[in-house]
C-alpha cells in the first residue's frame, strides 16, 4: 500500500496493535458488548500501549504517533471491539489532540502526562438540547476571582464512565453570541461531577453516559486556548474526530467482510459453497471494493492534516460519510450472506450491524458532513489556529 511506503511504521503498528487486539480484545468483545463495560484489566493494558495517548508527544510520555498512524490503530482495535476502539482514539485523539495544539504548558504537563500514564479523556460538547447545533449549549462557565464555576449537563459522552477528566465546552459569554461565547476547560473528575451510564444499541463498552457538572469550581488556567475560541477548538477536535471516528467504522466494516467472505466459503447451498452462487460472490466483490475505498479516504483525509494541508477539513468530512454510507452497505450485506444465523444473537455480524449505525452520527450526523463538504467546496471552511487570530 502506498501509505506503508510513506510511512514504513505504518505495517510495524498495524501488526503489532492487531496482534494485541487479537490477543486481549476479541476473546472479551462478545462480553463487553453484552455488559457495555470494559474490564480495569483491558483499560490498563491500553494504557500501557499507549493507545488511550496515542497523540500524546513523546517529550510527555506519550507515543506520539501521527493522525495516520492513529487511524491504523483505531481501526485495528475496532475490528475486534468497536467500544475499545473508539474509547482509545476519543483519550488518544479528541482529548489529547486540543490540548497539544491549544493548551498551556502547565496544562499539557499535567494532563498529556496523565493521559500518557493510563488516565482517560473524555470529550464533552453535546447537551440534551443541542448537537448538531452545539453553538446552543447552555452549560455555564462564571468567573469567580481566579476560577470559574461550571454548572450543566452534556450527554452521549464517550468514555465518561471511566474518564479521569472531562474536555467540557462551555458558556461564558451571552447566549446570543453563539459560537464565540463558548470556551473549552479541563475538569477532573470529582464530587461535583456525576456520570450515568447510557445503554447504547452499539459501541457498547465506550462509557458513553451523561454527565452533569454540579457547580465545578476550576482554576483560570484550565482553560485551554482562551476564552470565548473553546468553540473553534472543538470544531478543531472534531475534524481530526472525524478521521478517526471513520477509522472505527471501517474496522467494524473489515470484520463484518471477513466474517462474509469466510461464512460464503464454507456454508453450502444446492450443493456448493455459497461464494460459488453468482449472487454472493457480487455481494463479497461490492463490499471488497467499497472497503478499499474507505480506507483510501481516509488514509488521504489522514496524511492530509499530517501535512497540515487544509483541504483535510474537507476530506475528514468526505472521510466520515463514507465510511457511514458505505461502511453500512458492507455491514448489511455481510449480515445478508449469513441468512437467518446473521439475524441471530449467536452471530459476529449481530453486533457488527448495530455498531455501524453509529458511524451516521456520531462526531457529526451525515446531514452535517454533507453540510460541510458543501461549505468546504464553496470555500467557507477556514482551518483555525490560534495564533492566526
Ligand atoms: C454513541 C455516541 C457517542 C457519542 N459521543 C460523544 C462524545 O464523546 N462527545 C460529545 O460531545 N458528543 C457525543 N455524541 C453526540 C453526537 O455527536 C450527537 O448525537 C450528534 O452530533 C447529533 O446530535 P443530536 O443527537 O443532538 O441530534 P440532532 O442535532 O437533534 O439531529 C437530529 C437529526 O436532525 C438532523 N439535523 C440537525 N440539524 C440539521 C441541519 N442544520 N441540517 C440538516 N439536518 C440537521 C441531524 O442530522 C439528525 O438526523 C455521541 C453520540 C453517540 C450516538
Amino acid at each position: 500500500m502506498v501509505f506503508d511506503t510513506l510511512d514504513p511504521q505504518l505495517p510495524v503498528i498495524r501488526s503489532m496493535v492487531r496482534e494485541f487486539a487479537e490477543k486481549y480484545v476479541e476473546p472479551e468483545a462478545k462480553r463487553i458488548d453484552g455488559e457495555n463495560i470494559i474490564s480495569r484489566e483491558l483499560l490498563s493494558r491500553l494504557g500501557e500501549m499507549g493507545f488511550t495517548s496515542m497523540r500524546v508527544p513523546e517529550e510527555y510520555g506519550g507515543p506520539g504517533f501521527t493522525l495516520l498512524e492513529t487511524s491504523v490503530v483505531a481501526e485495528e482495535l475496532s475490528r475486534s471491539s468497536s467500544g475499545v476502539g473508539i474509547l482509545a482514539t476519543v483519550s488518544g485523539d479528541m482529548v489529547a489532540y486540543p490540548l497539544v495544539e491549544y493548551a498551556s504548558e502547565e496544562l499539557k504537563e499535567k494532563y498529556l502526562t496523565k493521559l500518557a500514564s493510563g488516565g482517560i479523556g473524555a470529550f464533552a460538547l453535546t447537551e440534551p438540547c443541542c448537537g448538531s447545533d452545539a453553538a446552543s449549549l447552555t452549560t455555564k462557565a462564571v468567573r469567580d476571582g481566579d476560577e470559574y464555576i461550571i454548572t450543566g449537563r452534556k450527554t452521549f459522552i464517550t468514555n465518561s464512565v471511566y474518564a479521569d477528566f472531562f474536555l467540557v465546552a462551555a458558556r461564558t459569554g451571552k447566549p446570543e453570541d453563539r459560537h464565540r461565547g463558548i470556551t473549552l476547560f479541563v475538569v477532573d473528575r470529582s464530587d461535583c461531577t456525576e456520570v450515568s451510564k447510557l445503554e447504547m444499541m452499539g459501541y457498547r463498552g465506550s462509557g458513553t453516559g451523561e454527565v452533569l457538572f454540579n457547580e465545578c469550581r476550576v482554576p483560570a488556567g484550565n482553560i485551554v486556548g482562551e476564552e470565548g475560541i473553546g468553540f473553534k477548538i472543538a470544531m478543531m477536535a472534531l475534524n481530526e474526530g472525524r478521521i478517526v471516528t471513520a477509522s472505527t467504522g471501517l474496522g467494524v466494516a473489515q470484520a463484518a467482510f471477513e466474517e462474509a467472505l469466510k461464512y460464503a466459503k464454507t456454508r453450502k447451498s444446492m450443493g456448493k459453497p455459497l461464494i460459488d452462487h453468482q449472487m454472493v460472490a457480487s455481494h463479497i466483490a461490492d463490499m471488497a471494493v467499497k472497503l478499499e475505498a474507505i480506507r483510501s479516504i481516509i488514509y488521504t483525509a489522514a496524511w492530509k492534516a499530517d501535512q497540515g494541508d487544509p483541504d483535510y477539513i474537507r476530506m475528514a468530512s468526505i472521510a466520515k460519510y463514507s465510511a457511514a454510507k458505505w461502511g453500512n452497505d458492507i455491514v448489511r450485506l455481510a449480515l445478508q450472506v449469513h441468512g437467518g444465523f446473521g439475524y441471530s444473537k449467536e452471530s459476529k455480524v449481530e453486533r457488527l450491524y448495530r455498531d455501524i449505525k453509529m458511524i451516521e452520527i456520531g462526531d457529526g450526523t451525515n446531514e452535517i458532513q454533507k453540510l460541510v463538504i458543501v461549505k468546504a467546496l464553496t470555500g467557507k471552511v477556514k482551518p483555525f489556529r490560534m495564533t492566526a487570530k
